[in-house]
């Protein structure tokens, strides 16, 4: 038993509290938006800004472990939260994770390869470093960015001015990548103890619409030397950064078979949420043993599945098919399990829910997907 306060109050926290709570495990969660998707589901929510120092005290005050689902936390708020109650994960993780250069530079620490990069702290060095990278390739903030934003891919000389600019304006370092021309994109979670256990999720073959993350193939529709290998890695980048809980690791594979590190999340991600009914123990379920020092479950695949994320234009077709008889719902040997996260507002292009589509095969779930209404909405 015992207390697990959140730090964040969307869907990851939710799905971690729903977890958390089949464990006995309570949950108290701060987030500034009243019925939070993790409030609707804890013990308590505290309705505050995330750096609300009081309101951070609050939290701590309510918990024996504490937690976040997201990693742009507040180094005042870490240092109190570890002051005043006990987090596993501890400050470092968020700081390295935080910042692309740091990020990049822990990965690289652990003989792991990252796609060529510079820092760049003006726009003669972008322009240096364009001719040098060659076109396109990619500049990003340190800080910040999610599904793209902060981000601007420069495919002539004739963009750095602008590029340089327009990021410029986000107040952090820049840096500038070399462009992979990838031929898929593939993420591991990997989870490891305070006791020092580690283990590796199956890889999951990701497909990004808009720079969202669209759908999750498991197994990955790659050989399995190159899933084993993207596990390995996984593995290598939490035992050398000395992660507790989950680290999201998400890979390029070049159609040479190399694998790049892009960038890690430390906490449940997106690409995980496959392993809910797909696997032994979930993404969450990981999470919550290995930050309360349990012994850290199997991460065995029970079964092929895609996971199809539901965004706020999916809503309505995904309304429908549910309301229709199961054998009009289902195909032959495929279960379609839905989860949706108690958001209000199905804006456009926002995270509402997923379904996990497990089958036979990858191929015949991908195939029911296809099939299905559900994602025929513009993207
Ligand atoms: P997330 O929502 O995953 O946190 P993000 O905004 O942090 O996204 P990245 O994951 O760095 O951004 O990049 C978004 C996408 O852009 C990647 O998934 C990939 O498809 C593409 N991309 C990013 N960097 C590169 C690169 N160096 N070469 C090729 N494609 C890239
Ligand atoms: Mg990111
Ligand atoms: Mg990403």
């Amino acid at each position: 038993g015992g207390t697990i306060g959140v730090l964040g109050g969307g869907q990851l926290g939710r799905m971690l509290a729903l977890a958390g709570r089949a464990m006995g495990y309570r949950f108290v969660t701060l987030d500034p938006t009243p019925d939070a998707p993790c409030g609707q589901v804890a013990d308590r929510q505290i309705t505050a800004a995330y750096h609300d120092i009081e309101a951070a005290r609050a939290l701590a005050n309510d918990s024996d472990v504490i937690t976040y689902e997201f990693e742009n936390v507040d180094a005042d708020v870490t240092e109190l939260l570890m002051k005043e109650s006990y987090v596993p994960q501890g400050s470092r993780l968020l700081y390295t994770t935080q910042h692309r250069l740091r990020e990049k530079r822990a990965i690289e620490a652990a003989g792991v390869k990252v796609a060529p990069y510079a820092e760049i702290a003006s726009a003669a060095e972008l322009l240096e470093a364009v001719k040098r990278f060659g076109t396109p390739c990619v500049l990003k903030t340190s800080t910040g960015g999610y599904d793209g934003k902060g981000q601007w891919v420069i495919r002539s000389l004739d963009e750095v001015d602008e590029a340089y600019e327009t990021l410029s304006r986000a107040k952090t370092e820049l840096v500038l990548e070399q462009f992979i021309h990838f031929e898929k994109e593939i993420s591991v979670i990997a989870a490891r103890s305070p006791r020092g256990e580690v283990k590796a999720f199956p890889a999951a073959e990701n497909i990004h619409v808009n720079n969202i993350l669209h759908l999750s193939i498991v197994p990955a529709r790659t050989p399995k030397s190159i899933q084993l290998e993207a596990e390995r890695l996984a593995v290598r980048i939490a035992e050398s950064m000395g992660v507790i809980g989950l680290i999201a690791v998400e890979m390029f594979l070049t159609p040479e078979g190399e694998l790049f590190v892009n960038e890690l999340a430390p906490r449940p991600h997106n690409s995980g949420h496959y392993t809910m009914e797909a696997c032994k123990t979930s993404q969450f379920e990981q999470h919550v043993r290995a930050i309360c020092n349990l012994p850290l479950g199997s991460t065995e695949l029970l079964t092929p599945v895609v996971m199809g994320n539901v965004l706020g234009q999916h809503v309505e077709p995904l309304l429908d098919w549910i309301v229709q008889p199961e054998s009009e719902r289902q195909a032959d040997g495929v279960t379609a399990k839905v989860h949706l996260y108690g958001k209000h507002e199905a804006k456009h292009n926002r995270k509402m829910g997923h379904v996990n589509v497990l089958a036979g095969t990858a191929e015949q779930a991908l195939q029911w997907i296809e099939a299905s209404n559900i994602w025929k909405a513009s993207e």
